[in-house]
């Protein structure tokens, strides 16, 4: 078995270029969640080689920020027909590599083409504004401009369109990228940047330092982040990578964009559509068996509806088939690793010294004792306190009756990361309310969709302990750019500001 996924993925990719291990470091072991197996050991990058990425990228961002964008944009264009065209094979890599089932991994690469198609468009535009100056013959405008090197650190959860999200805009924002995939998952990064390197080539790109990618662990992404040459990190990951890293920028004066944990709640009201909200529900809770930022974690039911859909969500628990991610029919794949496994029977350990019910959770034997496959558990709490209020990154839905939808909105608030939420009613009067100023305090607020599976169209970020950062739509690419507000006098005196006399 273990020779067979290693050679799946040779067949896949059979000219993908692996770093490889250097006799001075330990290389780092690529295992599939899927059984367990090494699929490839790759030399790590130094504290040195991080240092010549970065300087490299410093000096070809003095040429790629005087192309034109939309001339940029061309090569997103292409980068982004690549992806299309090898879609299949890089969804399967995803699925062996994170254990994704192959649905969310083909879903995946499509968010990667449909990032690329969104910046092609974009490098037409970029636009500043024309403001109204109060001074006579005068012009006020803003203007924006490449910023630098950007670095991007990715989680394992999304191998590749995190690092779309970031490097479409960034390149047609003017920009060279240096990206530090999770050590867990680099084999989706090297496929995919591989097709940048093929677009460049073909378009007479030369390469140089406009794009690369670091492998190694976190040791690498702390040279990265440190190095004077990046000017913007966009860091995906745990809340506690990102205060270390945001504590950095800070430092150094960076601009992080910070994607950080998730612990996202939906709200169950009576005059729900019950049907829909239980697919939709299931889908955010079990999806990517619950190791997705957005993945559904809190649940608030109304008291009255609260018998009936603990029974049909254990109904749905029992049967929802866990398995091979590359098998047809699976909807739960396995757990990232040992580590994460061991995170989810903890807390399901400490929500029963807590007095909470737990349905499933329990680890199924499938591949061997190298894999963590679980059947996704309900948590029934009484009230909101412990392990609910913290992010754990596997399948455990919380339930929690409510009575009032004003206590169900302070319980979806009471979190610390305000990433995700949703409401399921066909009441406008609750529906605009967890929309409003005093409704969910998220990044994202959904009606009668769950919280996961958000589109690129719109900017993806939270608040609060999810970091703040907004990435991928909608004006997402100012991130990437330098403002610049310019006053231009056309008239022959020197009339001042706030009308400041100023005679000489
Ligand atoms: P992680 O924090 O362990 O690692 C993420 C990345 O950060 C890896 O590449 C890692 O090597 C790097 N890293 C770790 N410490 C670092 C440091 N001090 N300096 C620089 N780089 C460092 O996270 P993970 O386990 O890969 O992913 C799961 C977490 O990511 C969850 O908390 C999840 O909610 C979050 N996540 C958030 C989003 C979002 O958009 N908000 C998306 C995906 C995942």
């Amino acid at each position: 078995m273990a020779h067979s996924l290693a050679s799946t993925v040779q067949q896949l990719f059979p000219n993908l270029q692996l770093p490889v291990p250097r006799p001075e470091s330990l290389p780092l072991e690529v295992r599939s969640p899927i059984d367990g197996s090494v699929l490839a050991r790759l030399g790590q990058a130094s504290a040195a080689d991080v240092n010549l990425v970065a300087q490299k990228a410093e000096e070809a961002f003095l040429a790629w920020r005087r192309v034109p964008a939309p001339q940029r944009g061309n090569l997103v264009r292409v980068l982004g027909e690549k992806v299309r065209a090898q879609k299949s094979s890089l969804g399967q890599l995803i699925s062996l590599e994170m254990g994704k089932i192959l649905q969310e991994g083909l879903g995946e690469v499509q968010e990667v083409i449909d990032i690329c198609e969104f910046a092609v468009g974009l490098s037409r535009q970029l636009y500043g504004l024309t403001i109204a100056s109060e001074r006579p013959d005068h012009k006020l405008l803003e203007t924006w401009h490449p910023l630098g090197p950007v670095a991007i650190i990715s989680a394992f959860n999304f191998p590749m369109a995190v690092w779309a999200w970031n490097a479409a805009l960034a390149l047609v924002c003017g920009n060279p990228v240096i990206w530090k995939p999770s050590e867990k998952t680099p084999l989706s990064a090297l496929a995919l940047h591989a097709l940048l390197l093929e677009a460049a080539q073909e378009q007479g790109i030369a390469i140089g330092g406009l794009s690369a990618v670091v492998i190694g662990d976190k040791s690498a992404g702390e040279s990265l982040v440190a190095h004077p040459a990046v000017r913007l990190v966009s860091a995906t990951g745990s809340t506690g990578m990102g205060r270390k890293v945001g504590q950095t920028c800070a430092a150094l004066f960076k601009r992080p964009l910070l994607e950080l944990g998730g612990n996202n709640a939906a709200i169950l009201t009576p005059s729900a559509e019950l049907d829909l909200a239980l697919r939709a529900i299931t889908f955010s809770a079990v999806g990517t068996a619950g190791q997705r930022c957005t993945t559904l974690r809190r649940l608030f039911v109304h008291q009255s509806l609260y018998d009936t859909v603990i029974v049909r969500l254990k109904a749905i628990y029992e049967s929802v088939p866990v398995g091979d991610p590359l098998e047809a029919g699976t909807l739960v794949g396995p757990l990232i690793d040992r580590q994460s496994y061991e995170g989810m029977h903890n807390t399901l350990d400490r929500a029963r010294s807590l007095g909470a019910k737990v349905h499933f959770g329990e680890r199924i034997a499938l591949r061997g004792s190298d894999s963590f496959y679980v059947r996704p558990a309900l948590v029934e709490m009484k009230t909101q306190a412990g392990p609910m209020l913290e992010e754990t990154f596997a399948p455990i839905l919380y339930l929690c009756p409510y009575d009032s939808f004003a206590d169900a909105i302070a319980m979806n608030n009471a979190a610390k990361h305000g990433l995700s939420s949703s409401v399921f009613t066909g009441n406008i009067y609750e529906a605009e309310e967890f929309l409003s100023a005093a409704g969910s305090d998220c990044g994202i607020a959904n009606v009668n969709i769950g919280t996961s599976g958000a589109e690129i169209g719109g900017a993806f970020g939270g608040e609060k302990e999810t970091g703040g950062g907004r990435e991928s739509g909608s004006d997402a690419w100012k991130n990437y750019m330098r403002r610049a507000t310019n006053t231009i006098n056309y008239g022959k005196t020197l009339p001042l500001a706030q009308g400041i006399r100023f005679e000489v």
